[in-house]
């Protein structure tokens, strides 16, 4: 059974490129009818926090990426515990001392000498005697994984074929000195066990991967398949890692992108099928392959999710959108008109507001002196309320034939005269919703 997750660490706001992840995670197990799993990977007390917990889960659901359950690391210590213990028993695990500014000064003399920066692995030639003294001198050591020196390869979803040396790679450290355990073997332990089939991340956990792979494979566990996405930049290309912090979901709800819209251009973006608006989750589920995305770069215009959105709530019903329509100030009796007229001529939902109070208000007349007169006459001309569909036919004609005016001349100042803006709604359909609000009052 296909089973899949997304494990977000609780240290921020989840953004764009997170969402990546976690929509590519979800499609492939609902696609299969499998599971999906939502991960919180917490085992850095410090840094995990509860609020963001939260946040990721209000985030999610804003989306509608409902997850089957939840999984948190830091319940599962004692299960990493005993992943640990195997290793030691097994000779792959080994303490190891060295400052970080000895690992430093290692690397850099690697570097000078045109070598790779590979941990040298002087620990392994400690003797208990010299570990005991370490210990007293600098408290507990490191852990690290000791990788057998082959080739790593595996078959990536998007990728491709790879491979990778692990002699190139530094044997990671699994467990702080200070005993915490992180992500990398907590990772493994939890896929292993949850039996998970399928991790998709971004390209960023390339050489986890490889390390994990032999961990896994240490531990007796099967390999999921993996598929690692590109990273996300600007529209320029520029690096996005940095702007990040302001593309947290959060924010783009506030902007009033729709889940909609998001899902969209995510599912899609970077892949070699066309971004098209979707209309449900089904759709996405069945519109969606993870071989199709492609290795370099994705750009990633915010911009972009503005037109989706604006599409996307053109496509809907009132009664999707009665709460905003209703919150925007609109009395139920007009919402029907009033969402026929605007759902043209919004962008998002918070534009609501502004065509409501121009319907209540009336707008700020704007009037060319060389046309006053004309609006005097077409003013006097304005048929008895309660206005309707017809009403702006009748009108104009009748404005037409008593100042001689017609096409743009005579439709543009009226235009202008009663919204105050040069384009807009179908005057025909926005009238009766202008003469409404002022024949109540
Ligand atoms: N907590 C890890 C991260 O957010 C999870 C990576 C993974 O999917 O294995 O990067």
């Amino acid at each position: 059974m296909t089973t899949t997750r997304f494990a977000p660490s609780p240290t921020g706001f989840i953004h764009v490129g997170n969402l990546r992840t976690a929509l590519m995670n979800y499609l492939i197990a609902r696609k299969a009818g499998g599971t999906f799993i939502l991960r919180i990977d917490d085992t850095d007390p410090e840094r995990s926090k509860e609020e963001y917990v939260d946040a990721i889960k209000q985030d999610l659901e804003w989306l509608g990426l409902h997850w089957d359950r939840v999984e948190r690391q830091s319940e599962r210590l004692d299960r990493y515990a005993e992943a640990a213990d195997k290793l030691r028993e097994m000779g792959r695990f080994y303490e190891a001392f060295e400052t970080p500014t000895e690992l430093d000064l290692k690397r850099k003399k690697q570097l000078n000498m045109g070598k790779p920066p590979v941990y040298d692995r002087a620990a392994l030639n400690l003797s208990e005697t010299e570990k005991e003294a370490l210990r007293a001198e600098r408290g507990n050591g490191v852990w690290r994984f000791k990788l057998d020196h082959e080739r790593i390869e595996w078959t990536d979803s998007i990728l491709g074929d790879i491979s990778i040396d692990a002699a190139s790679v530094s044997d990671p450290v699994l467990i702080r000195g200070d005993g915490q355990v992180l992500y990398t073997i907590a990772s493994v332990v939890d896929d292993t066990e949850m039996g998970v089939t399928d991790v998709v991340r971004g390209s960023d956990h390339v050489t986890n991967t490889a390390t994990q792979i032999q961990i896994i494979e240490a531990l007796g566990g099967k390999c999921p398949r993996f598929a690692h996405h590109s990273l996300l930049t600007g529209p320029q290309g520029e690096a996005l890692s940095k702007r990040l912090g302001t593309l947290a979901l959060r924010d783009l709800r506030e902007q009033g992108v729709q889940p909609m819209a998001l899902l969209s251009l995510m599912a899609r973006l970077g892949s070699s099928d066309p971004v098209e608006l979707r209309s449900d989750m089904a759709e996405l589920i069945d519109g969606f392959d993870v071989s199709r995305f492609g290795a370099a770069p994705t750009k990633f215009d915010v911009q972009d999710l503005f037109p989706l959105t604006a599409k996307h709530l053109q496509s809907l019903p009132l009664a999707d959108v009665a709460d905003a329509v209703s919150k925007a100030g609109v009395p139920d009796e007009l919402a029907e008109d009033f969402w026929a007229m605007a759902r043209e001529n919004i962008t998002t939902l918070g534009d609501l507001k502004g065509w409501w109070e121009l319907c209540r208000d009336g707008a700020e007349p704007l009037i060319a002196d060389e046309d006053r007169e004309f609006i005097a006459e077409a003013v006097a001309l304005l048929p008895e309320v309660p206005f309707d569909a017809e009403t702006w036919g009748t009108w104009t004609k009748a404005v037409k034939e008593a100042t001689g005016r017609k096409g743009k001349a005579l439709f543009m100042p009226l235009r202008k005269a009663l919204t105050g803006m040069e384009r807009g709604p179908e005057m025909a359909t926005l009238l009766p919703l202008l003469q409404v609000i002022r024949a109540r009052g």
